[in-house]
């Protein structure tokens, strides 16, 4: 089985948002900027008034990888990548592509978000070919 995350008291919002299908990203109520990984303040400003804000979901591929090593819990090949997301200039997470040849990803390709059933509860960030492209 695929591992799953462990939330904590700083990425609990992420994961209750995917569980209703919603990406998540904190957002700055002082400067506007969207914060990623999760962070006490802002990287920024540095105020500590960060609130979690539905994002689009959709964005591009940053960079990739294509693993072909039996990984416990994933079919082989399958894409690792960095997505960044339209918000924000450098504002990117780590998951996967899907829906799509490994060998047909690219950087640059527009993505949208979808989420995966990974356990009771429990959904995955993962992203898709943008539709419509
Ligand atoms: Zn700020």
């Amino acid at each position: 089985m695929r591992p799953l995350p462990l939330p904590d008291q700083d990425t609990a919002f992420f994961w209750e948002g995917t569980a209703q299908r919603k990406l998540l990203i904190l957002r700055c109520e002082a400067c506007g900027s969207y914060v990623h990984y999760p962070k006490p303040a802002c990287p920024l400003c540095g105020a500590a008034s960060l609130t979690p804000t539905e994002v689009s979901g959709r964005g591009h591929v940053h960079t990739f990888t294509v693993t072909h090593r039996a990984v416990p819990g994933f079919e082989q090949p399958f894409v690792v990548a960095m997505i960044e997301l339209d918000e924000q200039p450098g504002l990117r997470l780590i998951s996967n592509v899907i829906g799509v040849e490994p060998d047909a990803v690219s950087i640059g390709m527009r993505v949208e978000v979808t989420f995966q059933p990974a356990a009771d509860d429990v959904w995955l960030p993962v992203f898709r070919p943008e539709a419509g492209r």
